[in-house]
């Protein structure tokens, strides 16, 4: 059964475990396998793709939008967080 699996697997990990915002993936070390940049988190791996990318690289266009994409997340949680706490 999928769905419950899953289940267990959330719960194995509940929510101290953070998942990569790039490669949607959980370093096996926790907070400590990234960096979390405002409301998103990097695991090293895609940290380090960024870091180390170069403008002349064929991936570099892919990476940029993908960046690009991370920022708009990160804009939409604060935008979200803003709305849940101050009405005015
Ligand atoms: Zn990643």
């Amino acid at each position: 059964m999928k769905t419950k699996s899953r289940q267990k697997n959330e719960k194995m990990h509940g929510h101290l475990l953070p998942c990569c915002d790039m490669c949607k993936k959980t370093p096996a070390s926790g907070l400590r396998g990234g960096i979390k940049i405002e409301k998103i988190f990097l695991c090293k791996e895609c940290e380090w793709k960024i870091v180390a990318a170069e403008s002349n690289r064929p991936d570099y266009d892919n990476l940029l939008k993908k960046v690009k994409k991370l920022w708009r997340i990160n804009l939409m949680r604060q935008a979200r967080r803003r709305n849940f706490i101050g009405k005015d």
